[in-house]
C-alpha cells in the first residue's frame, strides 16, 4: 500500500521503508550526542528533562535590521533571485511582525497566486527568531515561485513543502555561526542546531515506529491498555537513545502530547518532514563540498552521516 499516495503526499512506500531503515540504523549518533552533552553540562546522570537544557544562557540578540541583512546574504549568496524574492516580501508589507500577547509561532502564507505571500513570525532578537525567519522566507520564496502553477497546483506536498525552508535555515546558520566570537556561545549555538535537526529527523521516525508499534499491537492484541501504550512509547524512544538518556517511567505518558491530528497519520505525516530535513542539509553540503568545515559539519551531521543510505532510497 502506498501510504504518502494515499494521503495525498505523493511518495512511495518503498521510499519511506529505506528512510526509516537509513534513520534507525544510525540512533548510535544521537546516543553518542546525548553522551557528549551529558558531559558538557556536567551531570552523572541525563534524564529525559534535562535533554533541552541550554549549554549557555547567554546568547547574542540581533536587531531586525541585522536579521534582515543576515538572511538576505545568505539566500544571495545561493541566487541573487532568492535574496530579491526575500526582500520583497518584507518591503510590501509582507510581514506582520508580533505585537505583545500574540500567539507563538510562525508560518507563511500563500493565500493566491495573485497576491505576494506573506509571512508571520513572533520577532525577539534570539538567533533562534532570525532562523525562523530564515526557514519561514524560504517558504515563501517557493510559494512565490510556485504561483504560475496557478491556485489548484500551487500548493507542495509535505515531502517538498519544508526543502526550501529548511534550506534556507541550513544556509544561514554557517553566516550566524561566523559571526559569533564567543566560544562558549558557539558551543550552544551548534548544540541547538544538532538538536533541532535530531527533532526533525531522527524524533520523527521515532515516531512513526512508536506507531507501527501501536497499530502491529492492535492487529494481534486487540484493544490496548494506557499503560501498553506508555510501554511501547518507552520501548520506542529508549531504542533511539539507547544508554544516553534516562527515561523516567513517567516519560512514559509522554505518547499523549503528539497531536492527535499526527497521531492519526504518522506515518505519513512525520516522515516527510524527515525527508524535508535531509535534501536541504544535503544539498547544502554538495553546494559547498565535503563538509570539512565545523560549522557545516555540525549543521548537516545527521544528514551526512546517514546520506548515503538514503541516497539508495532516491535510487530505488
Ligand atoms: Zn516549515
Amino acid at each position: 500500500m502506498d501510504i504518502l499516495a494515499q494521503s495525498g503526499q505523493r511518495g512511495q512506500r518503498r521510499t519511506v521503508d529505506a528512510l526509516v531503515k537509513a534513520v534507525t540504523s544510525r540512533y548510535d549518533i544521537v546516543a553518542r550526542y546525548y553522551k557528549i552533552k551529558r558531559q558538557l553540562l556536567g551531570l552523572d546522570e541525563l534524564y529525559d528533562y534535562d535533554r533541552y537544557a541550554p549549554l549557555e544562557t547567554r546568547e547574542t540578540r540581533y536587531q531586525w535590521s541585522q536579521a534582515r541583512e543576515i538572511v538576505l546574504n545568505a539566500y544571495n549568496a545561493f541566487h541573487p533571485q532568492m535574496a530579491e524574492i526575500a526582500d520583497s516580501s518584507s518591503t510590501k508589507n509582507g510581514f506582520t511582525l508580533s505585537s505583545a500577547g500574540k500567539r507563538g509561532g510562525a508560518f507563511a502564507a500563500p493565500t493566491i497566486p495573485s497576491l505576494h505571500p506573506y509571512v508571520f513570525l513572533n520577532y525577539t532578537g534570539s538567533d533562534k527568531d532570525v532562523m525562523t525567519l530564515a526557514h519561514e522566507l524560504g517558504h515563501g520564496i517557493h510559494m512565490y515561485l510556485s504561483r504560475p502553477k496557478g491556485a489548484l497546483e500551487a500548493g507542495t506536498p509535505l515531502t517538498t513543502a519544508e526543502m526550501a525552508s529548511v534550506f534556507g535555515r541550513c544556509s544561514f546558520f554557517n553566516d550566524l555561526m561566523q559571526r559569533e566570537t564567543d566560544p562558549a556561545v558557539r558551543l550552544s549555538m551548534l548544540a541547538r542546531k544538532l538538536e533541532d535537526s535530531f527533532a526533525t529527523i531522527f524524533r520523527q521516525i521515532s515516531m512513526n515506529r512508536f506507531e507501527d508499534a501501536i497499530h502491529t499491537a492492535r492487529r494481534s492484541e486487540g484493544e490496548l491498555s494506557r499503560e501498553r501504550y506508555s510501554e511501547l512509547w518507552l520501548k520506542t524512544q529508549r531504542d533511539m537513545f539507547q544508554d544516553s538518556v534516562t527515561m523516567r517511567d513517567d516519560y512514559g505518558i509522554w505518547w499523549s502530547y503528539v497531536r492527535t491530528s499526527s497521531m492519526c497519520r504518522v506515518t505519513s505525516t512525520l516522515t516527510p518532514l524527515a525527508i524535508s530535513w535531509y535534501w536541504p542539509c544535503s544539498t547544502s553540503i554538495k553546494r559547498r563540498g565535503h563538509p570539512s568545515r565545523p560549522n557545516t559539519l555540525m549543521c548537516c551531521l545527521p544528514a551526512a552521516l546517514i546520506g548515503p543510505k538514503i541516497s539508495c532510497a532516491k535510487r530505488v
